[in-house]
């Protein structure tokens, strides 16, 4: 079955740069979030991404019109009786997804595919709370979502071949490159970038470098774009944690141990650019 209505649940980060670039491929979405002031900063970011995009002339302002039109609000999972697939993108937490996949099998259609945008946590896992595994999959979109061409996507141990074959193929429909990665903690992404941005907090937090200094080592001497400690806030500092405490746990391997320091911003509530405050401070 074609699929034409995608259900986003999370209008955080990601959920919102995965509603719009659905969107602008075509899909009609709608997007849910449990929290009504997020839900509205979402639609704010997906207007001044496609603001941005009409500035720069690569759309017109009638196609930023229509690409807003085919955004719907959800205001429930039960929604997800009407589409075709669902991408879920909220907290990284395999409670609150195991709940939310366990509802979503009972409301929606047996064709519906249920996609988890999570960064680490094992699809195997949340498969295992629906009784359709096989149509279970992960879908992991890179942060900023409109500009990251990668989705890794990864194949819980029933995930069908059919299943998978599809989300490939909307993927590339999307604008995306799809790669295959199996389900092993952190999968193929976290398990090389989070070490290294926890590195650098332990870097930081032994009092080896300023965080300008760590920052601008690793992007003049190493050629990235953006520094760890920067990339750590802009990803969520939470979501750096929550991501280090699977691999922790999924290898029992302490080389994984998420540094102090970056639990100490985590309970301070400094989680990173979306809150104003993680390692650096934004306006
Ligand atoms: P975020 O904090 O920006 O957004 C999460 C959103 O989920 C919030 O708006 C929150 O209100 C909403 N939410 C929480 N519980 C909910 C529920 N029960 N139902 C509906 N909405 C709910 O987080 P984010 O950075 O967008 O991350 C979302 C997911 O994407 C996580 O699983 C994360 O690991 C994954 N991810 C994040 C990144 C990144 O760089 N931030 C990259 C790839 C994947």
């Amino acid at each position: 079955m074609k699929i034409r209505k995608l259900l986003v649940l999370g209008a955080g980060q990601m959920g919102a740069g995965i509603a719009q670039v659905c969107a602008q491929a075509g899909y009609e979405v709608l997007l849910y979030d449990i929290s009504e002031k997020n839900f509205e900063k979402g639609i704010r970011e997906i207007k001044r991404n496609l603001t941005r995009q009409v500035e720069k002339q690569r759309i017109s302002e009638e196609e930023k019109k229509a690409v807003m039109a085919k955004i719907q609000k959800s205001a429930t999972l039960n929604d997800a009786a009407g589409v075709d697939m669902v991408i879920e993108a909220v907290v990284e937490n395999m409670n609150t997804k195991r709940e939310i996949f366990a509802q979503l099998d009972e409301i929606a259609q047996d064709h519906t595919i249920l996609a988890s945008n999570t960064s680490s946590l094992p699809i195997t896992e949340i498969a295992a709370a629906t009784d359709r595994p096989e149509k279970v999959i992960g879908m992991h979109f890179m942060n900023p979502v409109p500009a990251m061409k990668l989705v890794e996507i990864i194949r819980g141990l029933a995930t069908s071949d059919d299943v998978y074959k599809r989300v490939e193929d909307i993927t590339k429909s999307i604008g995306k490159v799809p790669v295959e990665v199996s389900d092993f903690p952190g999968f193929v992404s976290n398990r090389i970038l989070m070490p290294m941005i926890n590195e650098a907090i332990y870097a930081l937090y032994e009092g080896i470098a300023t965080k300008e200094a760590i920052d601008e080592v690793m992007k003049l001497g190493m050629n990235h774009p953006m520094g760890p400690i920067q990339l750590a806030d802009f990803i969520g500092l939470d979501t750096c944690l929550s991501v280090m405490e699977i691999l922790h746990e999924g290898f029992g391997d302490d080389k994984y141990r998420p540094c102090p320091l970056l639990r100490k911003y985590v309970k301070a509530g400094w989680v990173g650019k979306k809150a104003g405050r993680g390692f650096y401070i934004y306006g």
